[in-house]
């Protein structure tokens, strides 16, 4: 039986450690006590004595094969880039959701919509915790979702521009634990395609909390950057602006930087390796694959979100939103608005799966099939 001590060695030695939190929070969660978490979302080993070799958190690992194959089942997976039913272009119809929101509010919108009827009791989501950077959390209230809504905003404070670092991920698995200790029966969870990739692995052992988990709602992911003073020096230069002037970053078909006064400065995503994260390399799904239904401004006019529905779930909690707290693109405007955000995603989807096949061989790490 492989346990955490071979995590260590097959995962976090080669640095593919994507820090999800899968393996703590498992463990933690059944109060073993083994493992913990760095504030950097590092696991190791809190007592090895503890370790009851279970064999648990090296199956959920996202960079394991363990249990894929279960886990394409029950999410519907298929080549070459998940289930697809239909990819929708849409934004909330509120307008204070969508001034809040990193591309159309869509997620938040469908949150509050899920809330409101009863049909989820809380939601997993990431809140902003400084400059750019965000702490999971469960959310049990309207005001928690609306605090939560986009991904990363500005802009920084002074004081925020000296020291400290980044980041753009937040282990969100870790607030699943925190869902357990309410006894929350009906819980959304909002996550990047590592974390939704996990989770289904849970699922398809029925552990708790996991099998309270209403729907997963995954987040499309180029990458996770985190970059500290001398990363904002060097991105600075190369966009040409200043971190005081940045009013929000977005990450899409490349990173967008909205600048006082001077509008909306793009780099691309190829020039940004020096803040990617090594593990990012080896990681192959860019739609979240697995979820119910992903999201992501790739493809989509700026303030709308392109949404990929993967499941009957998916499709069932789509079509209410889209009668009642959601829009899609007028038609009448561009017909093939959703086609093309599909053929965006199909492409940038290739692009990852083959950044990652080639890093993976120029590492000599063999296969990459295990993300
Ligand atoms: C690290 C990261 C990388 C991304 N990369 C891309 C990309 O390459 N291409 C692309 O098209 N889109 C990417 N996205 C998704 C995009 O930024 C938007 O979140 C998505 O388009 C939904 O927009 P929205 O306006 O509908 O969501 P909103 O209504 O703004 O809601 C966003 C929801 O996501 C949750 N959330 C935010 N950050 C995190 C996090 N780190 N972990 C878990 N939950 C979180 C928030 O709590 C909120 O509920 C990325 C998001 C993240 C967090
Ligand atoms: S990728 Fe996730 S599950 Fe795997 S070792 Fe790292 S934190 Fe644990
Ligand atoms: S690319 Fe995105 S989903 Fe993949 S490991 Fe990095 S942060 Fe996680």
């Amino acid at each position: 039986m492989k346990t955490f001590a071979n995590l260590v060695e097959e995962v976090q030695k080669p640095g593919r450690c994507r820090r999800c939190g899968g393996c703590v929070t498992f463990c933690a969660a059944i109060n073993y006590g083994a493992l913990t978490q760095d504030p950097d979302g590092t696991p190791r080993f809190n007592d090895p004595e503890k370790c009851i070799e279970c064999g648990l958190c090296y199956m959920f690992c996202p960079v394991i094969g363990e249990l894929e194959e279960e886990a394409r089942r029950k999410a519907l997976w298929q080549e070459p880039m998940g289930n697809v039913l239909g990819v929708t272009v849409a934004r909330a119809k509120d307008t204070s959701v969508r001034e809040i929101a990193t591309d159309g509010g869509v997620l938040t919108a469908l949150l509050l919509r899920l809330f409101d009827e009863g049909r989820i009791d809380g939601a997993v989501l990431a809140r902003g915790s400084g400059p750019f950077s965000r702490r999971p959390f469960l959310a049990t209230t309207r005001k928690d979702i609306l605090e939560a809504a986009a991904s990363f905003a500005g802009p920084p404070v002074a004081r925020d521009l000296v020291g400290g670092r980044y980041a753009t991920f937040a282990p969100a698995i870790s607030a699943l634990g925190e869902q357990m200790r309410q006894g929350l029966r009906r819980v959304a969870c909002v996550g990047l395609p590592e974390q939704i990739l996990t989770i289904r692995k849970m699922q398809v052992l029925g552990v708790v909390p996991t099998d309270s988990l209403y729907c997963l709602l995954g987040l499309f992911c180029s990458g996770h950057f985190e970059f500290g003073q001398s990363g904002r020096k060097r991105l600075e230069k190369l966009g040409g602006f200043a971190w005081a002037d940045v009013e929000k970053i977005n990450v899409k078909d490349a990173l967008h930087i909205h600048v006082q006064s001077r509008g909306v400065i793009t780099i691309p995503l190829e020039e940004l390796d020096f803040m990617r994260r090594h593990a990012c390399r080896f990681c192959t799904d860019y739609g979240a694959e697995y979820a119910d239904l992903s999201c992501g401004g790739l493809g989509a006019e700026p303030g709308w979100t392109t949404v990929v529905t993967r499941t009957p779930l998916g499709r069932a909690i789509l079509a209410d939103a889209v009668q009642t707290v959601v829009e899609a693109y007028p038609e009448a405007d561009n017909p093939r608005a959703g086609d093309q955000a599909l053929e965006a995603l199909e492409q940038r989807s290739e692009w990852k799966r083959a950044r990652a096949v080639r890093d993976g061989e120029s590492v000599g790490t063999g296969s990459v099939a295990a993300v």
